[in-house]
Parts: C-alpha cells; sequence; structure tokens
C-alpha cells in the first residue's frame, strides 16, 4: 500500500479554474463566475429579471448565500 508524498501534489492545467461569485439583482443569490484570465467580460440572461448582467467571466452557474457573506459580494453590471 503506498502512501502519498508530501509536496508530491499535481499542479497541473486540468486544475479547474478560480471560481468567484458575484451579487445578482435577486437579494441572497450570487452568480458563480469563473475566472477568466483573458478579463473578457459576458453577458448572461439572468433567470430573475428581464435583464442581462454584465460579468467578467463565464457563468457556471448560481448560489444561495447567506447575508452575512452576501453583503461583501461585488454587484454585477447591467
Ligand atoms: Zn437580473
Amino acid at each position: 500500500m503506498r502512501k502519498p508524498q508530501p509536496g508530491t501534489e499535481l499542479r497541473s492545467a486540468a486544475e479547474p479554474p478560480a471560481q468567484v461569485l458575484f451579487r445578482v439583482c435577486r437579494p441572497g443569490w450570487a452568480v458563480l463566475v469563473e475566472k477568466n484570465p483573458a478579463g473578457v467580460s459576458t453577458r448572461f440572461v439572468c433567470p430573475f429579471c428581464p435583464h442581462s448582467h454584465r460579468v467578467p467571466g463565464p457563468v457556471r452557474g448560481f448560489q444561495k448565500v447567506r447575508r452575512a457573506k452576501w453583503i461583501k459580494l461585488r454587484r454585477v453590471a447591467e
């Protein structure tokens, strides 16, 4: 039986990109945005309102957030 050696973790390109949360128009909900190294902003059609919002990367989903965390989130531009 082999034990994993310390310091031999693989940090390859297969590692998923970092994701950040941005607050949307609906209180208590945040949009999960993948960090885009190119800095290209994208628009996504919002399921909560008739507008689309501009976020700094591709949208990976939505997440319900608690109030304390919600306050710290940045707003997305419409
Ligand atoms: Zn919206």
